[in-house]
């Protein structure tokens, strides 16, 4: 088995859910008492909201790039970094390893393609939603299309994940705000909602809406599980 590097904190109530998900993935497979390998750096988020509010992704990517290299030097074979938002400095941390790095929205890309979705919505930050760092890769790279939400929708969204999610808050009236908000990117012809940040799914889930969503904290621990187990 793969030692599976993870770049968490961010927040860490979504790394809590890779955690989870990837061990019960090795468990499932395994059976007994089998575990993940995992070697985890978790930032503190504080620091990296911050800078990524005030634009200085060079400097979040500094930060990463020396979690990312303490997570090969402690043995990891392959690294995923537990945020959609932070892929957008991907490229200046692979660039800084030798340890590949698994896309997040490669492995949610994949997943969307092989079920034949072609038009996606795409629920995250405003940095996700609006950047092309993200959206590009799903359309260039596979060929899906992407719709996000209005910009109300998008400032919506995004103050749950940082004012609410990110902190651990649940609260009934933005699970109702965020389904409507799924209704809508339907609605635009998406046949498919990529949840699109690691916390969403713990405001929202599959029995909540007939929209199909993809959980991308579960595909990629899903994936991350599966490269691990490849011989
Ligand atoms: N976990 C979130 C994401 O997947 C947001 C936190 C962050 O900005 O990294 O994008």
């Amino acid at each position: 088995m793969k030692t599976i590097g993870m770049l968490g904190g961010m927040s860490w109530e979504s790394t809590a859910s890779y955690y989870k998900a990837i061990n019960q993935g090795v468990k499932a497979e395994l059976g007994g008492l089998s575990s993940a390998k995992i070697c985890l750096y978790s930032v503190n988020f504080a620091e990296i909201e911050k800078l990524q509010h005030a634009g200085k992704w060079n400097e979040t990517a500094l930060i990463l790039t020396k979690a990312a290299q303490s997570v090969e030097a402690g043995g990891a074979d392959f690294l995923l970094i537990c945020t959609n938002t932070m892929h957008k400095v991907a490229d200046e941390i692979q660039a800084n390893i030798s340890i590949p790095i698994l896309h997040i929205a490669d492995a949610t890309a994949a997943k969307l393609v092989s079920d034949g979705v072609t038009k996606v919505g795409l629920l995250g930050t405003r940095f996700t939603m609006e950047q092309d760092f993200y959206k590009s890769r799903l359309i260039n790279k596979f060929g899906i299309k992407v719709v996000v939400p209005n910009d109300d929708e998008r400032t919506i969204v995004h103050n749950v994940i940082y004012n609410e999610l990110c902190k651990g808050e649940i609260k009934p009236d933005s699970k109702e705000q965020y389904l409507a908000i799924v209704n809508n990117l339907f609605e635009q012809g998406a046949q498919a909602v990529i949840l699109g940040c690691t916390e969403i799914a713990l405001l929202i889930q599959q029995k909540d809406t007939d929209v199909p969503l993809y959980d991308t904290t579960e595909i990629h621990a899903a994936s991350a599980v599966a490269f691990a187990l490849q011989s």
